[in-house]
């Protein structure tokens, strides 16, 4: 058996697994060495639940250098408390737009 997961069970490792185990998601450019760290349990809401989180952004969202992003997982305990920073939803900007008033609108 070995401890190196094969790239199947990379494949079958979903944002909603990562969600389920607790787990924090952690990207990290080679370029610029940003790391940012998201709940996987707060991306549930954001991004598709299947998305494959073995597969890290292409780009980086900051310096945008491109096939240099890594991602690692990271099961966050009680000495996490007051260190790890995360990167956290604050929620929804609410668009607005105008339109005509038409059937359906009033039910
Ligand atoms: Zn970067």
């Amino acid at each position: 058996m070995t401890m190196t997961p094969s790239r199947r069970q990379l494949e079958a490792y979903r944002l909603k697994h990562a969600a389920e185990e607790g787990r924090v998601i952690i990207y990290r450019c080679g370029c610029c060495k940003r790391e940012t760290a998201l709940l996987a349990a707060d991306m549930l809401n954001v991004w598709d639940p299947d998305l494959k989180v073995y597969d890290p952004p292409t780009r980086c969202g900051f310096c945008k250098a491109s096939g240099r992003m890594t991602v690692r997982f990271h099961i966050p305990t009680k000495f996490d408390y007051g260190t790890l920073r995360l990167r956290r939803p604050a929620g929804r900007r609410q668009l607005w737009k105008w339109e005509m008033f038409g059937p359906g609108m009033a039910d």
